[in-house]
């Protein structure tokens, strides 16, 4: 096995969830020592970043920041949806990230989390987690 998908229910409109226990659980689960782990959203309208975990008021700013680069109205849009600063804010996050692995630890810094940035939930969000070039660990016993 080397993929593995993530199931995230966001609880807002706009939100930023760490998801960096649930990706350690599936390096674990994927048993993977040495190598890469790849995420990706199936989602036209959220995103993956990897930032500051430490001051939980860095997220609201930035979500803030983005609100104010990219308001939700603009009487111009004519997507039917509604929701074309979603996907603007989707682009400009990125729908993908990739973090090295070693030791079956993922490799983030001290201040890093990962997060999954919802730009139009409340929904429940999928996140693919795939094995990159990988050494899995030996099985014990
Ligand atoms: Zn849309």
């Amino acid at each position: 096995m080397t993929q593995q998908h993530l199931r995230i229910a966001t609880p807002q409109h706009q939100a930023m969830v760490e998801i960096t226990h649930e990706v350690q659980r599936a390096v674990t689960q994927l048993r993977l020592r040495n190598g890469v782990i790849h995420l990706f959203t199936r989602h036209t309208t959220c995103a993956l970043c990897i930032n500051e975990n430490a001051d939980p008021h860095v997220v609201t700013d930035l979500l803030r920041r983005l609100e104010a680069l990219i308001p939700w109205h603009d009487p111009r849009d004519r997507h039917a949806e509604g929701n074309s600063a979603a996907h603007l804010r989707t682009i400009l996050v990125g729908t993908s990230e990739s973090v090295p692995v070693a030791d079956g630890r993922l490799q983030l810094g001290t201040w890093q989390g990962i997060y999954l940035c919802e730009f139009d939930g409340p929904r429940t969000r999928e996140v693919v987690v795939d094995v990159l070039g990988a050494e899995k660990a030996v099985k014990s016993g």
